[in-house]
């Protein structure tokens, strides 16, 4: 079954549930337990921009002992 991003309309609580389709509409707040929940849609950060310049890779920090 597909993940569901649910947010709840009356605390603000968000989270995840795994129901079908109707079950989804179903859904209820974990935390208040209200029906006034709707569903939350993800979006995808595209790109990050391109980073220039040089790698240079932090030294491990040598420790004895
Ligand atoms: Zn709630």
């Amino acid at each position: 079954m597909p993940l569901y991003d649910m947010r709840c309309r009356q605390c603000g609580k968000e989270f995840t549930i795994m129901a079908s389709w109707q079950e989804k509409e179903n859904a209820t707040c974990p935390r208040c337990g209200s029906n006034q929940v709707e569903q939350l849609y993800r979006s995808f950060a595209l790109g990050k921009g391109t980073s220039g310049g040089g790698g240079c890779s932090p030294a491990p920090g040598r420790s004895f002992g």
